[in-house]
């Protein structure tokens, strides 16, 4: 097993189940509740439940999968059943998951009570190689992202690579785009290394590089004042991407497939504004677009996509913000972005 020190948390890395079973043993909790959806409760809950069966105590609660669950309604269900347990302030909330778990009940447990503890055990892998790193808890409200939330760290994350043996190929992919963020922002060595490797099936020592570059930054910089900003790259387009195909899609994009798009649009507004080369856009172009499925737009649709873009959480007096790469391996943050801009690198994507 291999640890990474967070803010004020370990990160524990393979093999890491014994080691939850000694955080809660030694943790002196009340009790303990363990939050799934119907695939983690289905397909992880039985690995850990074969870990703590000496453990007595404890709970499990299950909420609906899906971004469009990640909202007050079923926070509120998460509390109420808290509240139906009689979780007292010295419970821990397990948070057993994808994003929208880690999300969801880490902010339910950061309100509960005014804040109970909680750790993630993240089953995807764009929770495991993101979400679960950097303290940012939150639900969704009227299609806005994010908007509702707290900066709360968990306790400890403990990330498991057998949990991804059961993840569909689709949120593989998911996850692979964040970690293509990585190398974009920070580590140009690494985005080679990524472009060259099975991509279908990322390893453990690619999951924890990854998490490494995250952790890295969100020390730096744990509220997003400045540099942690870098981690947006992709994500202000790519938000307003996935919230028009939650509002519109019977089948809508996963986060990765849309900050994957969003990816594309933001390398083109870096080759505009940040001095990203030529060959740098069409090689990011390349690979991504190799990588995931078209999402069709076209002009007809920028209106909408612009109007979610506008209510963007890292807006700054009514400015669009986006972070950009000067250049594959560095992101500069804080670059205002006018409307004809986002326009044309929307135009750029439509085109493929
Ligand atoms: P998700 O949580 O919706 O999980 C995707 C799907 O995989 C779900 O159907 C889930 O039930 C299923 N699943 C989970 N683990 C499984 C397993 N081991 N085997 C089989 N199925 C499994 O989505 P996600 O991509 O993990 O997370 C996306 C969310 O994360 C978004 O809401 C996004 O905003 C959020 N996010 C948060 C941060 C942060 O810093 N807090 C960072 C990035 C993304």
């Amino acid at each position: 097993m291999n640890t990474l020190q967070s803010i004020n948390y370990p990160i524990h890395f393979n093999n890491t189940l014994p080691e939850l079973v000694k955080f809660i043993d030694q943790g002196n909790y009340s009790r303990f509740f363990i939050l799934t959806d119907e695939h983690t409760a289905r397909h992880c809950l039985p690995l850990i439940k074969k870990h703590i069966a000496n453990l007595e105590n404890f709970d499990v609660i299950e909420i609906s999968s899906g971004e469009e669950n990640k909202n007050i309604d079923h926070c509120v269900s998460v509390w109420k059943m808290l509240i139906g347990y009689s979780a007292d302030r010295e419970s821990l909330l397990i948070n057993l998951g994808g994003g929208v778990i880690s999300d969801l009940g880490g902010f339910a447990a950061s309100t509960y009570k005014r804040g109970i503890d909680f750790v993630h055990v993240p089953t995807t892998l764009l929770s495991q190689v993101d979400a679960s790193v950097g303290g940012k808890t939150g639900i969704d409200l009227d299609n806005i992202k994010n908007i509702i939330g707290t900066f709360t760290q968990p306790k400890a994350v403990f990330i498991e690579h057998e949990f991804l043996q059961t993840l569909p190929a689709r949120q593989i992919l998911s996850g692979l785009a964040e970690m293509l963020k990585h190398g974009l922002i920070a580590d140009a060595g690494y985005w080679n290394v990524l472009k060259k490797s099975d991509l279908k099936d990322p390893s453990a020592e690619l999951v924890y590089h990854s998490v490494e570059i995250k952790n890295k930054v969100v020390i730096e910089d744990p509220h997003e004042k400045g540099i942690r900003k870098s981690l947006n790259f992709g994500h202000t387009i790519g938000h307003a991407i996935e919230t028009y195909s939650l509002m519109n899609d019977e089948n809508p994009l996963t986060h990765g497939e849309a900050i994957a798009a969003g990816m594309i649009c933001e390398a083109k507004l870096s080759n505009t504004k940040t001095g990203l080369s030529d060959w740098e856009l069409a090689e990011i172009t390349v690979v991504i677009n190799g990588l995931y499925p078209k999402y069709n737009f076209d002009e007809s649709c920028f209106d909408t996509l612009y109007g979610i873009m506008l209510k963007d959480k890292k807006n700054q007096n009514g400015q669009i913000n986006c972070s950009l790469l000067p250049k594959i391996g560095e992101c500069r943050i804080d670059n205002a972005c006018m409307q004809d801009e986002l326009y044309n690198s929307l135009r750029y994507y439509s085109a493929l």
